[in-house]
């Protein structure tokens, strides 16, 4: 399928759904031949960006790294799914702004369906007092505020999830319409 590069940058608290979404996504769009790469915010920190901790410096490093590799990548056709919790808003535009093709997605569900979920356990250790630092809980979450993609996964599938980003990136010109994706 003919389509753009772009950085789709999916943000919110841990357990909101960023991952999910992003596969489902990820999954969707290589079906249909288009050339993804993912950047979870859980790997890059074991690779990439390894070392970096959860002070706001460290976070938005952290966040700078993975928005310069995503410019490399989709400024060369490449759609790049970021999921990382990036709760700064500061740095979240500062990416934006250089990358310039960006797609901001705020998967969004409270603070007690997040907690409620603990997909992998860490709120309850956060609320002990074994994690220090943890987004939502001990550390801030900014909330973006003209997001172009808002998923509320407390009140949505994840089919109608993943159906508001392919309509905003055809929408945006990144994909073509799905009524001509069928004629390609
Ligand atoms: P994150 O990557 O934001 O930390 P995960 O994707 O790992 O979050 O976990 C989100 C959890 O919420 C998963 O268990 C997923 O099955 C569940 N969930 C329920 N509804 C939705 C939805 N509409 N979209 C995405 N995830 C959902």
């Amino acid at each position: 399928m003919q389509h753009g590069g772009v950085t789709v940058w999916f943000t919110g608290l841990s357990g909101a759904g960023k991952t999910t979404i992003t596969q489902a996504v990820a999954a969707q769009l290589v079906a249909q031949g288009c050339r993804v790469e993912i950047l979870d915010g859980d790997i890059v920190r074991e690779n990439l960006t390894k070392g970096l901790g959860f002070s706001k410096a460290d976070r938005d490093e952290n966040i700078r790294r993975i928005g310069f590799v995503s410019q490399l990548l989709s400024r060369n056709g490449v759609i790049v799914l970021v999921s990382a919790i990036s709760p700064y808003r500061d740095v979240r535009e500062a990416v934006r702004q250089k990358i310039g093709s960006f797609v901001e997605v705020f998967v969004n569900a409270p603070l007690a369906t997040c907690e409620e979920r603990d997909v992998k356990g860490l709120y309850k250790k956060a609320r002990s007092g074994e994690i220090k630092q943890f987004t939502g809980i001990s550390d801030p979450y900014e909330p973006p505020l003209n997001p172009e993609v808002e998923c509320r996964t407390d009140l949505e599938t994840l089919d109608e999830s993943v159906g508001k980003v392919f309509a905003a990136l055809e929408e945006l010109g990144y994909l073509p319409k799905a009524s001509q994706a069928v004629a390609i």
